[in-house]
């Protein structure tokens, strides 16, 4: 009986390593997203205007703006 593990700690174990392994994976996920910043392909472009709804800045890469590109409202005025 003694130094053997109550039953089910390798379970809160596997867990444990788990929420580590996210947090890890949304650290990483974080990284490249800083890298992308510097890319010419995703710098706004103030001089084009978007295929979609016509509004600047747009993402070369695409050549639509943040909302058509990204699907999301928040990206509107270069701000991806
Ligand atoms: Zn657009």
């Amino acid at each position: 009986m003694f130094g053997l593990p109550p039953p089910g700690i390798g379970e809160i174990l596997d867990t444990l390593v788990a929420v580590r392994w996210r947090r890890l994976d949304a650290m990483i996920d974080k990284k490249s997203d800083i890298n992308k910043k510097p890319d010419p392909d995703t710098e706004p472009d103030w001089t084009g205007s978007c295929e979609v709804c016509g509004q600047s800045p747009i993402l070369p890469a695409t050549g639509m703006c943040g909302p058509c590109t990204f699907g999301e409202a928040d990206t509107v005025g270069g701000n991806w």
